[in-house]
């Protein structure tokens, strides 16, 4: 029994449903309504709040370290390489400029890639170290990437015998990230709905019918689904896999030398300082059948390999204490590519960020709601 209230304000029939409200779903929702702002557009929500990867990232404003980039260029050739570091150089722009720096707690501390002495991955690297910045240049500027050996030391690293650095990248704050968009999506008149788990979609030529856990359906005009790592239950016809990445912060260390974000072996680490202790992940390489999972989990051979990574190369000689263990579920398939398109007549997708949606979230929910019909 609804009040008059209640039809009017929260139970009016919504004109877009976003489903999933982490960064690609908040901003389609946004956008949409910047569009049409007569639309009510509702974002629903399976978490009390965005409980997916955007909230459990690493926070890395990042558009690939070198090695990252030389193995894409050696798959997908120079242009693909180029287009992607274009999406994500230009979405950390605009995602920037849409919070602000101090919003998102941004700290232009440097992004980093480290070698140890005789790795393979280092002479790769520096062979083609001076044509990677060549090519990245119009985009990037001149010189993106510079050596930066004589930084090794003072980062307090170990076993480290090479490093390169760049200015354009470095640590985000990714919960103040998420307040912040989720204030702007609120006072720009889009209704939240959480605790609410989408289980079906029944789609027609003239309307969305949207089933949830709890009995409710809701009707719209318009979905959109940014379900990312979670989508193969509600799209099973969809090329995507989930991907669990695992995350551990230590507590606070007395005079950490560690600034900004790191990049080690060949992507498969990274790491960066976080509130005077160190948070690191990765390993996904040790059990990547096993990591294909939406079971939101830490395991053993992991979070050992992420400890043992601080003991020899990030805090060699320190003691630490573990004060934080946690996983998140990406979403990756056979391309890399987001997959953005008008999937049925009235269901659009925006799924598939893979480890770049800090990056190219904000254009890929740009490109979703330019999707969505009137
Ligand atoms: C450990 C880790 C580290 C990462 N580090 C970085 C990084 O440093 N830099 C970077 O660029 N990217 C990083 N990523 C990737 C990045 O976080 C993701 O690409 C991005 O957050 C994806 O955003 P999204 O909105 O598409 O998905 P999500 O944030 O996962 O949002 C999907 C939302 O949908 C909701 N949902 C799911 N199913 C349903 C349903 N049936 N009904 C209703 N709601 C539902 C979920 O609860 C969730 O809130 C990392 C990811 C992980 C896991």
């Amino acid at each position: 029994m609804h009040s008059i209230w209640e039809i009017r304000q929260f139970h009016r029939t919504p004109d877009v449903v976003v489903i999933g409200a982490g960064i690609v779903g908040l901003f389609t929702a946004l956008f949409h309504k910047r569009r049409f702002p007569h639309h009510h557009v509702v974002v629903v929500e399976r978490g009390p709040f965005p409980s997916g990867a955007s909230m459990k990232n690493a926070g890395f404003a990042c558009f690939g370290s070198p090695s990252e980039l030389l193995e894409d260029e050696d798959h997908e050739g120079t242009d693909a390489m180029l287009a992607r570091v274009e999406a994500r150089w230009n979405g950390l722009r605009e995602l920037r400029t849409e919070l602000g720096d101090v919003a998102i707690g941004y700290e232009p501390t440097g992004g980093h890639e480290i070698y140890p002495e005789h790795s393979p991955l280092y002479t790769c690297v520096a062979e083609r170290f001076d044509a990677l910045n060549a090519t990245l240049s119009p985009i990037l500027g001149p010189e993106p990437f510079k050596w930066a050996n004589d930084a090794i030391a003072s980062n307090g690293l170990q076993g480290i015998g090479h490093m390169v650095r760049t200015d354009l990248e470095g640590p985000i704050d990714t919960g103040k990230l998420m307040s912040r968009l989720l204030q702007k999506v609120l006072s720009e008149g889009v209704l939240i709905r959480s605790n609410s788990n989408v289980v079906r979609i029944e789609d027609g030529p003239e309307q969305v019918v949207i089933l949830l856990a709890d009995g409710t359906t809701l009707t719209t005009a318009w979905a959109v689904v940014c379900t990312n790592g979670y989508t193969t239950d509600l799209l099973p016809e969809l090329p995507v896999v989930p991907a669990r990445g695992q995350v551990l912060l230590t507590a606070p260390i007395d005079g950490l030398k560690l600034r900004g974000t790191f990049h080690y072996d060949a992507g498969f680490y990274y790491f960066r300082d976080f509130a005077g202790g160190v948070l690191v992940g990765g390993g996904r390489n040790l059990d990547i059948v096993g990591e294909r999972t939406m079971l939101e989990q830490t395991t053993p051979v992991i979070q050992n390999a992420l400890e043992e990574l601080l003991r020899t190369v990030i805090l060699p000689d320190r003691n630490f204490t573990v004060a934080q263990r946690w996983s998140g579920i990406m979403c990756v398939g056979p391309s890399r590519a987001p997959i953005v398109e008008r999937h049925r007549e009235r269901v659009v997708t925006a799924v598939r960020l893979g480890g770049m949606g800090v990056a190219i979230g904000i254009r890929v929910a740009r490109q979703a709601a330019a999707l969505i019909g009137e």
